[in-house]
């Protein structure tokens, strides 16, 4: 037989431990192991060069902005971005769209809207709302469910207008309609009544501040609202997932959860085990502004901690980029008006390597479950995703542990022009992403996106795919041209060719835009609950 691929070299986990080995591939897929490869045919050879090579990694919790939002990013810059940062297959939420995720029909819009521009692959969030709740269409989480979303996401505080936030009782309708689908429900868990008494408090006393932001959404509006979902996943026997989860309290609430036999999880950020707002909050101040906020170095280690004793199960980004000009620094803004969100697909691999692995915090095992494995099971795509498998998608990715590097803003993919992780020195970098077989990314200057002409640009970015309009007319009816609000009032809709130009300049990436492909979720699992005090 000849193979397809041959990934030579690759020095792969063995639990703890790691060995050596050369890995065919045959259809995208595993087809198998061998120490020697001669004698072996294939059409193609990756070299890995002994590098650590890990099952592909996984971003569960992505905006990508697209459709509705082109100013802050679209789906080419963001998976470009996944793909420099070693990241696979990105899970993309379903609130940051024009308009929002909610049903089947908005569903396969914005996948095919998506899918030209897609460099890796994706899997969707399924959503539900205060509003849903209130218009009787929760009819709409099964079939969701049904069409292959992973998982459904609600919001206790305001966020996108086109994602209304549910009222308490309104969340506890949600969860009781998503238990039946067997399927995780994702929540942002601030206490919103909390939220806003002391954000406004704060703004009456006249704090104008980058910490005020932090103080005024305190720990313990996470720690009610985490509180709260373990109440109502008790009663309905929902799986509660707490997304983005920021404090070292909620660690322990879900640890205890867990221990109780109840299905709840959670997912931390990289920002979250190496910020503290005192410092980033005052350095960054609007750069570093998000919900929830930066907390404090006694959180960061309680949350690296808290992966190890298995009370947080994944790590996610929560990437949500907005545009500087308009959306962060505009005149007259400040730290209560400028939008809430940083990137972080491109640095979530890397920091877990040099700030965990590398830093003797995690073991090998644990970096390849929290950045693989653990995402994969938990929204139902292992072991097609998240598994180094034979018939598992050949989906890799590789780093050189030794490689140090500074996180700096001109080499990112994403459109988002700041990050409060500038600056951050680290050990470890990823030097090859492998999707599906191909090499996707090389950590070389030359890129295929270089040499995209206006027309391929025009098509790919700035228009949407032929027939469209006619097949979802619909929803063109009541959301004409798909544009949000802050697009019409963004920077980037006058300087359309900005967006060119920064596509034109990244780095590494070596496949057409549109190889990535939409994955369905393949089944219903969920994690074993492993707490380890
Ligand atoms: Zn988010």
């Amino acid at each position: 037989m000849v193979y397809d691929v041959i990934i030579k070299n690759a020095r792969i986990p063995q639990g703890d431990d790691t060995v050596i080995t050369n890995i065919l591939v045959k259809d995208e897929k595993i087809a198998g192991f061998l120490d020697n490869v001669v004698g072996i045919e294939a059409k193609e050879v990756i070299d890995a060069n002994g590098h650590l090579t890990l099952p592909g990694c996984i971003d569960s919790h992505t905006h990508f902005m697209y459709q509705g939002f082109p100013h802050r990013e679209n789906f080419l810059t963001g998976s470009a971005a996944a793909a420099r940062g070693g990241i696979t297959t990105v899970i993309d939420m379903p609130c940051c769209s024009v308009p929002s995720a909610r049903s089947v029909e908005q569903l396969k819009l914005k996948i095919e809207l998506v899918e030209p521009q897609a460099l890796v692959d994706y899997a969707m969030w399924g959503g539900v709302t205060g509003e849903d709740v209130r218009e009787g269409w929760l009819h709409n989480v099964k079939e969701q469910a049904d069409f292959g979303a992973v998982a459904f996401k609600v919001y206790m505080t305001p966020s996108v207008p086109t994602y209304p936030r549910v009222s308490d009782p309104e969340m506890y309708e949600a969860f009781k309609a998503v238990a039946e689908t067997g399927l995780p429900i994702g929540i942002h868990a601030e206490n919103f009544a909390m939220c806003d008494y002391f954000v406004k408090k704060f703004q009456r006393e006249g704090r104008m501040d980058g910490p005020a932001w932090a103080e005024a959404r305190m720990e313990l509006a996470e720690k009610v609202a985490i509180q709260l979902g373990i109440s109502f996943a008790e009663d309905t026997g929902a799986r509660l997932h707490i997304v983005h989860m920021s404090t070292g309290i909620g660690a322990k609430l879900v640890g205890e959860a867990k221990a109780r036999g109840l299905n709840v999880t959670s997912e931390t950020c990289p920002h979250y085990l190496t910020l503290n707002y005192q410092e980033a909050m005052t350095k960054y101040g609007p750069l570093a502004k998000i919900a929830p906020p930066l907390r404090e170095k006694k959180d960061n280690e309680m949350l690296w901690e808290g992966l190890n004793n298995g009370s947080v199960d994944f790590i996610a980004t929560d990437h949500a980029p907005y545009e500087i000009e308009s959306e962060k620094h505009k005149k007259g803004m400040n730290i209560w008006t400028a939008f809430p969100g940083i990137p972080g697909v491109e640095t979530m691999v890397p920091i877990i390597v040099s700030e965990g692995y590398n830093k003797g915090r995690i073991s090998l095992s644990k970096m390849v479950d929290i950045l693989s494995t653990n995402a994969a099971k938990h929204y139902g795509l292992y072991p097609k995703k998240g598994a180094m498998h034979i018939g598992s998608d050949a989906d890799f990715t590789i780093i050189d542990l030794e490689k140090r590097w500074t996180i700096d803003l001109k080499d990112q993919a994403s459109m988002c022009g700041y990050t409060p992780l500038e600056g951050m020195e680290l050990k470890g970098k990823v030097v090859k992403t492998i999707v599906r077989g191909h090499l996707v990314f090389e950590d070389v200057e030359g890129s295929t996106l270089k040499d995209l002409s206006d027309e391929e640009l025009q098509r790919i970015v700035h228009k949407y795919p032929e027939g469209v309009e006619e097949r979802y007319s619909e929803i063109f009816k009541e959301f004409p041209n798909l544009h949000s609000q802050e697009y019409e009032k963004s920077y980037r809709k006058e300087h359309p060719e900005l967006i060119d130009q920064h596509i034109r300049g990244i780095k590494g990436i070596k496949v057409r835009p549109g190889f990535g492909k939409f994955v369905k979720r393949q089944s219903i699992q969920v994690l074993p609950r492993t707490i380890t005090y």
